[in-house]
């Protein structure tokens, strides 16, 4: 570690991890064990217990839904939504995604088929669905990547023309807005994370929600193993539900809201300024005049401008215990077991390829300042003067 790093960091190994992509954020902690303290006077820790229920109904107020159904994880919401929208054989998704989303519904035993995404916000490309669609196409899973969404309306056109299921993953996507209206009420159904890393987190959690009453109560019965009433099971259910702790951690949370998108705004606006002359590095811009939570700051590295590639800056700063990170990489489609599948193995998609080999993601959210964010920069230009002399004294060598 650098002399620069330890005075930072204060000297103290203990905060030497500080800098890391996806610290959670925390609320108000005696609010949080007052309630966890409630929890345990009343001895009921979970199946819909009231935390839950109060949980559901300010998700559903912030969301402008008619019904939120909290889920233990996204990953098993994306699953429950899949199979009560009754979706199956081939579904359309975009391979730049955390694997959950494809995990979700190959585990559904429907197969995920992977769609190019727009060079320019890395959501899926809707013009590249209509070309992948085939008589076994049940639906559209899209991936609202960073919180940005996808093109909806594009989508809403696509789906409505072909007869097919739109499902969203909004697992980055809460508190962002589309066209003036919260993410989370669009499509047949949407799928919030709620997991340590993400925005609002509920130590692990995740919820679904709709305007569809009808799909709401099949969920609830889904997520607790079908269960219509005291001994009467009528679907195929599993166990899907969130425990009172998590939805005190995400009531806790939610009510810290508005102060965790200023700080990272801040952090948001902090890396702008800071990297404004840095060669070859660019920003992902947020959205203009939407609501947006900010809680993803991504680069994209072009290396023919910058003197250092992506990975060795990344290299660079874990040597300093920063950790910015690749993201998504390679792409679902070049993970198992989809990159052995024949009718994934033959696909093209430049610009998953392109945006993978680029993207930068660094360290934001309460536990980074300003002062983190310029410690940051001023390693990475160091980095890269290092690079240029290198470079120049080989250049000589080999003119000589
Ligand atoms: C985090 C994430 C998931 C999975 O969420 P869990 O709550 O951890 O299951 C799914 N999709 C995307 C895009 C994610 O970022």
């Amino acid at each position: 570690m650098s002399k620069t790093t330890l005075a930072f960091l204060g000297g103290d190994p203990a905060f030497s991890t500080a800098l890391h992509v996806g610290r959670p954020n925390i609320g108000d902690r005696d609010a949080f064990m007052r309630r966890v303290e409630e929890i345990l006077d009343r001895r009921w820790l979970t199946n819909s217990g009231p935390v839950v229920t109060e949980f559901e109904e300010k998700l559903a107020e912030q969301l402008q839904v008619s019904d939120v159904i909290a889920v233990c994880n996204a990953t098993v919401g994306l699953e429950l939504a899949t199979r009560a929208l009754g979706m199956s054989g081939e579904v359309i998704v975009p391979s730049f995604t955390f694997i959950a989303t494809a995990h979700a519904l190959q585990w559904q035993e429907t197969s995920p088929v992977f769609a190019d995404i727009r060079k320019h916000d890395h959501n899926i490309d809707p013009l590249a669905i209509e070309a992948l669609i085939t008589e076994k196409t049940s639906g559209i899973l899209a991936v609202h990547c960073w919180g940005r969404p996808v093109d909806i309306e594009a989508l809403n056109v696509v789906a409505k023309r072909h007869n097919l299921k739109l499902l969203f993953d909004a697992s980055h996507a809460f508190a962002c807005d589309y066209h003036g209206q919260p993410v989370g009420g669009f499509g047949e159904a949407e799928v919030f994370s709620f997991h340590a890393t993400k925005f609002i987190n509920a130590l692990e959690g995740g919820c679904i929600s709709t305007n569809n009453p009808e799909l709401a109560e099949e969920l609830r019965y889904m997520r607790n193993f079908g269960f219509r009433g005291y001994d009467d099971v009528g679907f195929l259910g599993v166990n899907g539900k969130m425990n009172e702790i998590s939805a005190a951690m995400g009531l806790t949370n939610l009510e810290s809201l508005e102060r965790l998108i200023a700080v990272n705004r801040e952090n948001f606006d902090s890396y702008q300024q800071a990297f404004a002359d840095f060669p070859g590095l660019q920003f992902l811009p947020a959205p203009e005049n939407d609501a947006f939570n900010y809680q993803y700051v991504v680069a994209e590295i072009y290396e023919e401008e910058c003197p250092l590639a992506r990975d060795e800056l990344i290299d660079v700063l874990w040597e300093e215990n920063i950790f910015i990170r690749r993201y998504f990489y390679p792409g679902c489609h070049r993970m198992e077991p989809y990159r052995s599948q024949s009718s994934t193995n033959d696909r093209q998609l430049p610009e998953t390829d392109a945006v993978c080999s680029r993207v930068l993601v660094f360290p934001t959210g309460e536990t980074v300042n300003g002062d983190a964010i310029r410690q940051v920069s001023g390693i990475m230009f160091q980095a890269i003067e290092q690079a240029k002399e290198v470079k120049l004294a080989i250049e000589k060598r080999s003119n000589a």
